[in-house]
């Protein structure tokens, strides 16, 4: 809820509105999980909130630790049974990320996804998208800086509690972490990225992108074949324009499918700054010059055939990019030996997995 509805179930339970900023603080910042922990609440309204109010909270149905316990991956169980994964990450500088899910599953179907294997069961509410950061806070005792929505689902897809949970987030009375501090991912919805753009908000994009031709990309992340490639760069120019923020282009690499130089030329060549595409509009001097390639290389899913390339593969990819003028980093690692891949936990933990599991 926002402070305005909170003020207003202050106001209508006979109470002055600023008792809603007091909620406010102790559910997004304090982590309460009862009214009864409010005690500078009048004791008789705390009683009314109970009878009239519920807040949820999530619980962890496993919690796997990594990096020396730098990287924490919960699983939550949600109301109606289904399960769901959170990563918090915690970095030398001090950024603490929280890596969120906005669906239980995903109906994407991205061929290389643990999370794609078993589709979409439902999209999560702004609240169980939210109650990530605050649990993770409450279970860590430390402030999230970052959040990156980029664990299970397809954030655009489930636009409206996405953009509700940035606005929560971002709100000083209740998570209060910068907009430039989130990262929204896509997979490519070129519909909600223009309707995003018309935003105009100050956080970052990142577009998974994985393939430099229409023929391969079709074959990797289905949602190409209605929104090919360049309609998808279209958008992103769009973007770029409307708020003058970079985006970032995900690709993870994948041995022999994806991974050649001969592609890393292709894609350096389809995001090199001097380049314009027929039929590409251009919206802003700028906008390639925006943009960056993150290399991710895949994370083993069970039941998935294919390949993590070796270290070597990997920055001569990188190098090939470079040497197009292509600003591009390899993603830190991080969690590879608590089940990495996106959805892996899940299958391998989530209660609803438990007659498929894999071996
Ligand atoms: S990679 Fe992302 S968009 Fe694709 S199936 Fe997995 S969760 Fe969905």
């Amino acid at each position: 809820m926002t402070l305005e509805e909170l003020e207003g179930i202050a106001q209508q339970l006979a109470e002055p509105p600023y008792r809603g900023r007091q909620i406010a603080h102790w559910i997004y910042q304090r982590g309460a999980v009862a009214f009864a922990a409010m005690t500078d609440l009048p004791q008789a309204f705390r009683a009314r909130l109970a009878e009239s109010a519920r807040i949820t909270a999530l619980s962890p149905v496993t919690a796997v630790r990594s990096d020396g316990g730098d990287t924490i991956k919960y699983l939550f169980s949600l109301a109606d049974g289904p399960t769901m994964e959170t990563v918090f990450m915690r970095y030398a500088d001090g950024r603490r990320s929280v890596c969120i899910s906005t669906q239980v599953g995903c109906g994407m179907g991205c061929t290389f996804c643990a999370t794609g294997l078993a589709g979409l069961t439902r999209n999560l509410t702004p609240a169980e998208i939210v109650d990530q950061v605050v649990a993770v806070q409450r279970l860590t005792g430390e402030r999230v800086t970052n959040v990156i929505f980029m664990g299970m689902g397809e954030p655009l897809a489930n636009y409206g509690p996405t953009l509700r949970t940035v606005q929560l987030l971002n709100a000083p009375y209740a998570a209060g972490i910068g907009m430039r501090h989130l990262t929204i991912s896509t997979v490519g919805l070129v519909q909600q990225i223009r309707r995003l753009a018309r935003e105009r908000l100050q956080l970052t994009l990142a577009v998974s992108l994985h393939a430099p031709t229409d023929e391969l990309r079709n074959e990797l992340v289905p949602i190409n074949r209605q929104w090919p490639i360049a309609d998808l760069l279209d958008a992103c120019r769009e973007y770029v324009s409307l708020t003058s923020r970079r985006i970032s282009f995900e690709y993870v690499l994948m041995e022999g499918v994806n991974d050649t130089v001969e592609l890393a030329a292709t894609l350096g060549s389809l995001l090199h700054p001097a380049r314009s595409g027929a039929g590409q509009r251009p919206s802003g001097p700028d906008a390639n010059a925006l943009w960056h390639v993150n290399l991710i290389p895949w994370n083993p899913v069970y039941g998935l055939q294919y390949r993590r390339p070796n270290p070597g593969r990997v920055e001569a990819f990188a190098n090939a990019l470079r040497r197009r003028g292509i600003s591009t980093t390899v993603r830190l690692e991080r969690g590879v030996e608590i089940d990495a891949a996106c959805g892996q936990l899940r299958r391998t933990h989530g209660p609803e997995f438990a007659g498929v599991r894999p071996p």
